[in-house]
């Protein structure tokens, strides 16, 4: 499947702000929006005001750089979204939470969204007491997500535990990190989700 394999870095200067895509890096002072606020390449210094089109479009792409999704699952999850009842928009912002990656990264198993996807590939957690190795796996109320004893006894994963225990925890997780295992609680509200995005500029962009 097509991956971005760039310097995941351009991607956060694209958007002009920290997508926290690399873990740690992204907390320190060598973090690339922190040193070059302005976007990549040749005429990165020397935007233009961007049109609607293109504010609606940015929107759509840092949402997707921020969840890791391609376009094409991007556009599912939008469909979905729709099909919902409530705010289109909102739906779509829980459906991206939903997924199991996601939510391995915030329940603080891993430092970033693409380190956490990586994880769940390597079949390193279970749901509901079974292996699961898809990330884009959208998780329900009542779920529970436990990292494997094997993976929860590695040095690697306990130094990751550690370095999260003082991130905030969402509050529709319930977080029990000795044990390796969160469970979802419920699913999010807008007011949950701490990504500022302006997702009715996405709705408008689809509405076309
Ligand atoms: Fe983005 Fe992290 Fe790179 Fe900073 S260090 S630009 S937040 S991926």
């Amino acid at each position: 499947m097509a991956r971005y394999t760039d310097a995941v870095c351009r991607l956060c200067r694209r958007e002009g702000e920290k997508l926290f895509l690399k873990g740690e890096r992204c907390y320190t002072d060598k973090c690339s929006v922190s040193r070059r606020a302005y976007a990549p390449g040749q005429h990165g210094q020397g935007r233009k005001k961007l049109s609607e089109y293109g504010v609606q479009h940015r929107a759509k792409q840092k949402a997707r750089r921020y969840y890791g999704v391609l376009e094409s699952q991007f556009a599912k999850y939008f469909e979905m979204a729709t099909k919902k009842q409530g705010m289109t928009g909102e739906n779509l912002l829980r459906i991206l939470e939903s997924r199991l990656d996601n939510v391995v990264y915030r329940a603080g198993f891993a430092m970033s969204r693409p380190e956490a996807r990586q994880l769940v590939r390597h079949a390193h957690f279970t749901v509901n007491g079974k292996k699961v190795n898809i990330p884009s796996y959208l998780v329900k109320a009542g779920d529970v997500i436990a990292l494997t004893q094997k993976s929860l006894a590695t040095d690697k994963m306990k130094d990751v535990i550690e370095a999260n225990s003082g991130r905030p925890v969402c509050s529709w997780l319930s977080r029990e990190p000795e044990k390796g295992q969160v469970v979802v609680t419920r699913l999010p509200n807008r007011e949950d989700i701490d990504f500022e995005v302006e997702e009715h500029l996405i709705v408008e962009l689809y509405s076309k």
